[in-house]
C-alpha cells in the first residue's frame, strides 16, 4: 500500500467509509493526484467545506427565547425607525442587519446571527469526524463495470428515478453509447436524444423518436427540463401556488409566473427547425395515424409547428411526408381511437369497448379498473387477460399494487400528479354498488393476472441447472419493487431503495439540513421540522415556531443565507424521552418558507450512531459525515414544495426512508392521514422477495436459507445495483 492510499482510506474511515479489498488493491495504484480529486468528490457528495453553524451556539441547551422578546425586539425596531425614540438613548445591541436587540430581551451571546431575523453572521468551515459506530463499505467498480450499469440504466424497463438519472447522464458523457442498448422507457430516451442532439448527431437521435408525441416530448423536455409533457397552463398554475405565501414580504408570484411565460415562449434557430422538420419526415408511421397521435396535444402543436416554421419546410421537395402529415392534422381528416371509444362507451356497447381496448393494451390497463367496474369484472378480466402477456411486466405491477386499495371504498388514494404534488382521491362513485366480497374478488383477480403472466414471462427464461438453488435476503420482502414512483432526491453518498427500515443504534437520532451553497447572500429560507405524533392520535411539532417539545430540539431558525457557503439546521431527537411521551411516529420534513420551489444544492439526511455525537458549544456545529445514515440531495427540477423524507418508529427503534412531496406553507397542514397511507402503501405493494419468490417458483428452483451455496444469491446488495431489480421486470 503507498503512503498516498493509506492517508486516503484512513481518510475515507473518518468520514464513515471502509473500502473492500479489492478497491484497496486498486487505490494503491492510483496517482497522488487521482486519489486527491477522488477525495474532493467524497468532500462534495458529503457537504465538507460547507458552513454548518446553526443560528444557535450549543443548541442542545435552550436558549429560553420566547414570543415576548420578538415582540419587545419587533417594537424597539419599530419607534426608532419612526424616529420616536434614538437608538442611543435604549440599551441594548445594534447588529450587522442593523436590528436593534434590546438589553433584557434574546442572550446575543448564544446566537451565530441575529436572533430576530435569521440572518447568520458568523460561519464555520469544519465537521466533525470518526464518531460513526458503523462503517460503509465501498466496492471498486471499473470501466466494465460502470459501461454495464449504463447499459442496464438505458435498457431499464421502468422510469428512471432522480438517482439513476443522474448517473445516466454523467456516465453518457464519458462512455459511448453501447451497441446493444435498447431504450425501452421514452423518460431515458429523452436523456439520451439531449446527448446525441448537443454532439451533433441528429440522425441518431432519430431512431429513439418514433411519433409526434416523442418530438413533442423532446422538445418540451429541452424548454422545461420535465421528462413529461405538462401543459404550458399548468406549469404556470403550479408556478403561481408555489410562489405565493401568506407571510409579510409580499407574493412574489406574479413576478415567477412572468418569468416562467417569458421563458415557455417558443424561440426557435434555423437548426432547431430543420432538425425537428427532419425528424417528423421521416416518421414511418401513416398521415393519419401521426395526426391521430397529435391530437391530444393539439393547442402545443399549433404552436410548435408556427415556432419551428414547419410549413415553410413542408413546401420543400425533400419533406412530402411532413406536408402530408399538417394537411391531415389540419383539415382533421382523422377520427380518434378515443373518440369512437367514448362513442361505443356512451351507446352502452359493452362488446365494441372491451374489443377496442384488446386493440391497445396501454389502455386498456389504464382503463382496466374503471371498466371493471361498468362492463363487468370477470368479463372484463378474461378480455384483459388475454393481451396480459403483450404488455410491459411494469405495467401489470403497476395494476397489482393498486388494486387493493382502489376497489377499497372507504379508502382515499394517494395520487401524484405531474407536478409531483400528493392529492388524497376519493373512490370511485360505483364502487359502493358492489359487496365487499365482490370488490376482493375483483381486486384478487388483477393480483392473479400480474402472478400468471410473470409466472409464464420467468418460465420463458433460460431454464436453470438442475437442482438450482435460490437465496432471497428477508430485507427484501420490504422493499417494495418501484415502478413510476418519480422521485426528486439524488443520492450521491448513500445508497438504500425507498422503503428500506434503518435501525437506530444510539439514543440519539440528528437530523440535518444544508442549504445555499454556491449561493450569494441572500434571504432564503428553509425549514427542517418534525411532527412528533402519540398513541392517542395528538401530535406535537418540532420547528421553528416551536424549538423544543418532548423528546425533540431544533437548533434556531435560520432565514437568509451566508455568501456561498450555506447554512444549516438540526432537530436532535432523543428516543428515550419519545417513548416515555407515549410517541409512535416521527415525521421528518423540511420546506420552502418564502421561495417557491425547494432551492437547488439543499442536503438534507440524519444522523446516527451508538457513541455520543459531539455538538460544538461554541457555534453549534453538530455534523459528522460518518454519523450519516442517509442523505440525498433535492434535484434541481424539483417543483414541490415540501418533503417528508423519513418517519420513526419510536417502539421499533427504526427509520423507514421515503420520499412524499405536498405543498403547503409549513409543517401546519402536513396530513397525518397521507403519512400513514403512504407507509401502509409501502407495505402493500408487491416486493422484491415476492417477485424473486415468484421467479424460484416457476423456475423449479429451490429456496434456501443461506447466500453461501445458492445458485443464484438474491442479497441487498444486490438489489442496491441501479437496475438490478428492473432486469428482473424484462422477462
Ligand atoms: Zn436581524
Amino acid at each position: 500500500m503507498t503512503p498516498a492510499a493509506a492517508a486516503f482510506i484512513a481518510r475515507l474511515a473518518q468520514n464513515g467509509f471502509s473500502v473492500d479489498e479489492s478497491l484497496a488493491h486498486a487505490l494503491s495504484q492510483a496517482t497522488p493526484h487521482e486519489l486527491e480529486v477522488a477525495a474532493t468528490v467524497v468532500d462534495e457528495a458529503l457537504g465538507i467545506g460547507l458552513n454548518w453553524a446553526p443560528l444557535v451556539r450549543g443548541w442542545n441547551v435552550p436558549t429560553g427565547e420566547d414570543l415576548a422578546d420578538h415582540l419587545a425586539t419587533a417594537f424597539a425596531n419599530i419607534i426608532i425607525d419612526h424616529g420616536i425614540v434614538a437608538r442611543e438613548a435604549m440599551e441594548g445591541t445594534t447588529l450587522p442587519c442593523g436590528h436593534f436587540i434590546p438589553a433584557d430581551t434574546f442572550h446575543l451571546e448564544r446566537y451565530n446571527g441575529c436572533p430576530f431575523c435569521g440572518t447568520p453572521f458568523h460561519t464555520t468551515d469544519y465537521v466533525f469526524s470518526g464518531q460513526g459506530s458503523r462503517l460503509k463499505e465501498l466496492h471498486l467498480a471499473t470501466d466494465a463495470d460502470l459501461e454495464l450499469e449504463m447499459l442496464q440504466l438505458l435498457n431499464n424497463p421502468t422510469p428512471l428515478d432522480a438517482t439513476q438519472a443522474d448517473s445516466l447522464l454523467l456516465l453518457l458523457s464519458v462512455y459511448h453509447i453501447p451497441a446493444e442498448a435498447r431504450v425501452l422507457m421514452k423518460e431515458t430516451a429523452m436523456l439520451v436524444i439531449r446527448t446525441l442532439t448537443e454532439a451533433g448527431r441528429d440522425a441518431e437521435a432519430a431512431q429513439l423518436l418514433h411519433t409526434p408525441t416523442d418530438i413533442l416530448r423532446y422538445l418540451w423536455y429541452e424548454k422545461t427540463g420535465r421528462l413529461q409533457i405538462i401543459r404550458p397552463k399548468t406549469l404556470l398554475q403550479h408556478t403561481f401556488l408555489v410562489n405565493m405565501h401568506h407571510g409579510v414580504s409580499g407574493s412574489t408570484s406574479a413576478v415567477a409566473t412572468e418569468f416562467l411565460r417569458q421563458h415557455l415562449l417558443l424561440r426557435y434557430d434555423r437548426h432547431a427547425c430543420r432538425r425537428v422538420a427532419l425528424w417528423l419526415n421521416g416518421l414511418t408511421m401513416s398521415a393519419r395515424a401521426a395526426a391521430e397521435d397529435m391530437n391530444p396535444h393539439r393547442g402545443m402543436w399549433v404552436r410548435m409547428i408556427h415556432a419551428l416554421r414547419l410549413g415553410e419546410y413542408s413546401r420543400r421537395k425533400p419533406f412530402g411526408h411532413l406536408a402530408e402529415i399538417l394537411d391531415t392534422f389540419y383539415r382533421h381528416d382523422y377520427t380518434t381511437w378515443q373518440g369512437r371509444l367514448a362513442a361505443a362507451r356512451d351507446a352502452g356497447d359493452r362488446d365494441t369497448v372491451v374489443r377496442m381496448l384488446q386493440e391497445r393494451p396501454g389502455s386498456f390497463a389504464r382503463n382496466l379498473f374503471a371498466t371493471m367496474l361498468r362492463c363487468g369484472g370477470e368479463s372484463t378480466l378474461q378480455a384483459f387477460a388475454q393481451v396480459a402477456d403483450a404488455l410491459p411486466a411494469r405495467l401489470l405491477l403497476s395494476l397489482a399494487n393498486a388494486a387493493e386499495s382502489w376497489f377499497e371504498p372507504e379508502r382515499s388514494r394517494l395520487a401524484r400528479t405531474v407536478t409531483g404534488k400528493m392529492h388524497r382521491m376519493d373512490s370511485h362513485v360505483l364502487l359502493r354498488a358492489f359487496s365487499a366480497a365482490q370488490r376482493h374478488e375483483m381486486s384478487a383477480g388483477v393480483v392473479s393476472i400480474f402472478t400468471d403472466s410473470m409466472r409464464r414471462r420467468f418460465a420463458k427464461m433460460p431454464p436453470p441447472a438442475e437442482h438450482a438453488t435460490m437465496y432471497i435476503d428477508p430485507q427484501l420482502f420490504n422493499i417494495p419493487v418501484s415502478v413510476g414512483d418519480r422521485s426528486a432526491a439524488i443520492q450521491d453518498a448513500s445508497c438504500a431503495l425507498q422503503g428500506t427500515r434503518f435501525g437506530v443504534a444510539g439514543d440519539a437520532v440528528r437530523l440535518f439540513m444544508q442549504w445555499g451553497k454556491g449561493l450569494h447572500a441572500q434571504p432564503l429560507d428553509m425549514d427542517l421540522s418534525c411532527r412528533i405524533i402519540y398513541d392517542d392520535g395528538n401530535y406535537e411539532d418540532c420547528a421553528y415556531y416551536q424549538l423544543t417539545c418532548r423528546g425533540a430540539k431544533h437548533s434556531g431558525d435560520i432565514r437568509s443565507i451566508p455568501e456561498l457557503v450555506g447554512t444549516a439546521e438540526y432537530i436532535e431527537l432523543s428516543l428515550t424521552e419519545l417513548a416515555e411521551s407515549g410517541a409512535r411516529y416521527v415525521a421528518f420534513t423540511c420546506n420552502a418558507y418564502s421561495r417557491g420551489d425547494i432551492t437547488p444544492n439543499l442536503m438534507v439526511g440524519w444522523m446516527d450512531s451508538a457513541f455520543e455525537m459531539r455538538l460544538s458549544e461554541a457555534d453549534g456545529v453538530a455534523y459528522d459525515p460518518s454519523c450519516v445514515q442517509h442523505i440525498v440531495r433535492i434535484a434541481e427540477n424539483n417543483l414541490t414544495k415540501g418533503l417528508v423524507f423519513g418517519v420513526l418508529d419510536v417502539a421499533g427503534r427504526e427509520i423507514v426512508w421515503l420520499e412524499m412531496p405536498f405543498t403547503s406553507q409549513n409543517i401546519e397542514s402536513l396530513d397525518i392521514k397521507s403519512v400513514e397511507a403512504l407507509l401502509r402503501r409501502l407495505t402493500e405493494k408487491v416486493s422484491v422477495g415476492q417477485l424473486l419468490s415468484m421467479k424460484a417458483e416457476a423456475q423449479g428452483m429451490t429456496l434456501v436459507a443461506t447466500s453461501a451455496d445458492a445458485t443464484e444469491a438474491y442479497t441487498y446488495e444486490w438489489a442496491l445495483a441501479p437496475s438490478a431489480v428492473g432486469t428482473l421486470l424484462t422477462a
